[in-house]
C-alpha cells in the first residue's frame, strides 16, 4: 500500500463509517455498494469528497468540514465522538460487539 493513499479494495469492514467532528455527523456506506459505485481502486481521500455527507465547508470561504473516516480515526477522537453522543445505534452494536 502507498503510504500516505488507500483504496476502497484496502479498506477491511464491510462498512465505512465516516464522522465530522465539526457538525457532529455520522454516515456510513456499505463497502460493497462503493465498491459497485467506484471501483475497487477508488482513492479514499477522494472518496470523502465526493461522498461529502455533511454540508459545511465547499465554498470558497468560510468553516471547512472535518469530515474523515470513523474507523482510521485516533481512538481519544472515537471517544470523543462517542462521548458527544448521537452515534448511530447499529454503531454503539458494533462497537461494544465483545461481551465482558
Ligand atoms: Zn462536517
Amino acid at each position: 500500500m502507498v503510504k500516505g493513499c488507500y483504496h476502497l479494495k484496502d479498506i477491511p469492514e464491510s462498512v465505512v463509517r465516516m464522522y465530522c467532528a465539526d457538525c457532529h455527523r455520522f454516515a456510513q456506506f456499505r463497502r460493497a455498494g462503493l465498491m459497485e459505485r467506484f471501483g475497487p481502486d477508488q482513492p479514499m481521500p477522494s472518496l470523502l469528497r465526493i461522498l461529502k455527507p455533511c454540508s459545511i465547508g465547499g465554498g470558497m470561504s468560510g468553516p471547512q468540514c472535518q469530515l474523515a473516516y470513523f474507523d482510521r480515526l485516533q481512538p481519544e477522537r472515537q471517544a470523543d465522538a462517542i462521548a458527544r453522543g448521537g452515534l448511530p445505534a447499529t454503531w454503539q452494536a458494533d462497537w461494544h460487539s465483545r461481551r465482558d
